[in-house]
């Protein structure tokens, strides 16, 4: 199997504790590295072993040993710099949210088919074998007719993420960062887009110590979703909690499927269904890395084998359910969620990839 040539744009720490290991346990190569301070570009390369390191992106489409980059900037850049990797021809593995509006978001998507690219988004727990235990009984059958969909994805946010996430009032924010991640979750449970949503935030910790009570940046909320087909969702997503396993539970009009610590980055957790008087634990058999799924089904994608695990149109519908939680926040009013994007095959559109 021909290893696949990787760049990275930004020097982050999912690149750093997630990503490279994964890359590396596939066989694939780190050729670059780009961030936008020399010395973190150079000091990060330095630490990882890689032997490119720059400062633009531009550097990076100009190499013709890269076959695909992996984008994990802040996510004001992401849409950006996806347009330009895809505009050289090279395939892109995008951090979420794709982009900071919808219309950026299906520009990258547009960019990228037109360009004969994959673009795939790096929601990894739609692909987690536990979440893809519970699409599959989902779609089987097994709770009947669903009837809501409750998560809590109420976390503690680590020290070393405590930047801008927690201050910076356009890409921050746990909605954009979790409840964009709670989207794919939904998108690929019910096979459906949520046609409103309601939400209310917060913000409950005191994260630079002023005693601040300003919340344009929330770390919690809780928000409601309905379904053309009457299903409703219910979400729950923070940086302020620390002791609550997370949990994503679906009831139907037969059964319960209920699932403990699984909105994680691990591949850990338990999957239950209540119907009845059985309750019993699915074997959701081996557990893969969350992010070696990912990669490997991009790579999949982009030899023709397969598709991404999370395609870039699927990444548009998490970031309008996002966007339209922060507008219910802001208006207080219930929202419309408008992706105007259906899937298209292989995350890729009509046309083949080009090699560089
Ligand atoms: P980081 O805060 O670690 O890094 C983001 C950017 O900040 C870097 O690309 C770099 O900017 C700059 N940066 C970070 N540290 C330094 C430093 N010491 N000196 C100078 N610049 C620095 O980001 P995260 O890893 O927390 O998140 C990155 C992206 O990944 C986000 O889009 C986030 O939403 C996503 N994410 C996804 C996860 C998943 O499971 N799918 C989990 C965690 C994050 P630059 O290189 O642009 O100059």
């Amino acid at each position: 199997m021909k290893a696949t040539r990787w760049a990275l744009i930004g020097a982050s720490d999912i690149a750093a504790t997630r990503m490279i290991p994964a890359i590396r346990a596939r066989g694939d190569v780190v050729v670059a590295v780009q961030s936008s301070t020399t010395a973190w570009a150079n000091s990060f390369a330095q630490k990882f072993d890689i032997r490119n390191a720059v400062t633009s992106v531009s550097e990076i489409c100009d190499r013709d040993d890269v076959d695909a980059v992996y984008i994990s900037s802040a996510n004001a850049k992401h849409h950006a710099q996806a347009v330009a990797a895809a505009k050289s021809g090279t395939h892109v593995l995008c951090e979420k949210p794709l982009a900071l509006s919808v219309s950026n978001a299906v520009e990258m998507v547009r960019v990228a088919r037109e360009s004969g690219v994959i673009l795939a988004v790096n929601h990894h727990l739609p692909g987690a074998d536990t979440h893809r235990a519970m699409q599959r009984l989902v779609r089987d059958g097994a709770v009947g007719r669903p009837l809501a969909v409750r998560v809590s994805h109420a976390v503690l946010l680590p020290e070393r993420l405590r930047s801008w996430r927690v201050d910076d009032a356009e890409g921050g924010g746990v909605v954009m960062d979790i409840t964009t991640h709670d989207a794919s979750v939904l998108d690929a449970l019910l096979g459906a887009h949520p046609v409103e949503v309601s939400g209310l935030a917060v913000q409950q910790a005191d994260w630079a110590g002023s005693g601040s009570s300003d919340i344009s940046v929330p770390d919690s909320v809780m928000a409601t979703l309905r379904y053309e087909s009457g299903v409703l969702a219910q979400i729950h997503d923070a940086f302020t909690v620390p002791y609550s396993p997370t949990r994503l539970e679906v009831l139907g009009d037969e059964a319960t499927l209920t699932a403990l610590d699984v909105m994680t980055q691990d591949p850990i957790g338990s999957v239950w269904l209540q119907s009845g008087k059985e309750h019993r634990e699915i074997d959701v058999g081996e557990r893969s890395d969350l992010y070696s799924i990912i990669l490997n089904s991009f790579v999949e994608a982009v030899d023709g084998t397969g598709e991404p695990s999370v395609s870039g149109e699927a990444g548009i519908r998490s970031l309008a359910v996002a966007l339209a939680v922060q507008s219910s926040v802001s208006s207080g009013q219930s929202v419309a969620v408008h992706s105007g994007v259906r899937e298209s095959h292989n995350g890729r559109g009509e046309n083949r990839p080009q090699s560089k």
